[in-house]
């Protein structure tokens, strides 16, 4: 039986300069508490739907990762997240965006896939949900973070002068989980405060089932993390598993030809991580960086940011 989990924090211009060892540290942590929050739920036979919601909850609750208390702000310095999973057991999905208030936006997806009869929600009717269901709610205070606040500064300032940061990864990031569990069934989560200074109403590609979110039994499970437009345009969770399907390519082949020959020369800057149903892990990016982990039944823990 094998059971089989990766995750990401994000890809980006990661500058090794600026990374200091006390700060990178701090991601590594984060990302190996992540992992065996999923892993110990695959090793005692759980599934992984629970696996990857586990894994993204703990990234989710991390300030330093862009999602849940560690989202970047709207151009009008508000926040508003963007998450969903999928389950490759039958191509279940559950999927919100704009959503502000739960602590774990990847719950409350997950309350839209079992406890609605919709896909995707958005607007007033996500608090609706999270009160009924007893999900935790934070207020504004929790989500605020002075390295995000500051990033939005920068970024509004910029755009006043007509420039770009040349740091996308201080403006964007998210972070996912994709599993294989020993039944054999597999499954992604993905969840993102977006891009810093974003447009509000502004969607990425993080919710968006086949644009940065994807599972089949068929093929494999696919969580993204980059430029969300691009990666929205040339639905790239969604050609992994297709490659595999109709192209018989394996996972490591499929996922690479779409970081490295479809996003990348179209701008589509990040990366993305994949499980395939038996087990078979690939974490491509084209950025200078992605933070990552992964393990399995037949492989050690990696955990890695260049
Ligand atoms: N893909 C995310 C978005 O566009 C951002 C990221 O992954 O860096 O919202």
């Amino acid at each position: 039986m094998t059971y089989a989990l990766a995750i990401h924090g994000g890809a980006g211009t990661i500058d090794k300069s600026k990374m200091s060892p006390q700060l990178e540290k701090e991601y590594i942590k984060g990302l190996e508490d992540a992992i065996y929050a999923g892993e110990k739920i695959l090793k005692n036979n759980g599934s992984a739907i629970d696996a990857v919601c586990a894994a993204v909850c703990v990234l989710e609750d991390h300030p330093l990762f862009n999602a849940g208390r560690g989202a970047v702000f709207t151009s009008n310095g508000t926040h508003e997240m963007d998450a969903a999973l999928m389950d490759g057991k039958d191509q279940n999905v559950g999927a919100v965006a704009g959503a502000f208030g739960p602590k774990n936006p990847i719950l409350l997806a997950r309350k839209v896939m079992e406890e609605t009869d919709h896909a995707f929600i958005i607007g007033d009717t996500l608090n609706d949900i999270a009160n009924s269901h007893n999900l935790v709610i934070k207020p504004k205070e929790y989500f605020f973070t002075q390295q995000r606040w500051d990033a939005l500064q920068e970024t509004l300032k910029l755009k006043q002068e007509g420039k770009v940061s040349d740091d996308p990864a201080v403006r964007h990031g998210t972070v996912g989980a994709v599993a294989l569990d020993e039944k054999g069934n597999v499954a992604a989560a993905t969840s993102t405060g977006g891009m810093t200074g974003k447009l509000p109403g502004r969607v990425g590609d993080s919710p968006v089932i086949g644009g940065g979110t994807f599972a089949s039994n068929q093929t494999c499970a696919v969580s993204a993390t980059g430029y969300g437009e691009i990666f929205m345009r040339y639905t790239a969770a969604a050609d992994v598993s297709s490659r595999m399907k109709f192209l018989n390519e394996d996972v490591q082949t499929a996922a690479t030809h779409i970081v490295m020959e479809e996003l990348l020369p179209n701008d589509g800057t990040g990366g993305l991580i994949a499980v395939d149903i038996y087990g078979n892990i690939s974490m491509p990016f084209n950025s200078s960086g992605m933070y990552r982990a992964s393990v399995s039944s037949k492989s050690d823990l990696v955990v890695a940011i260049f």
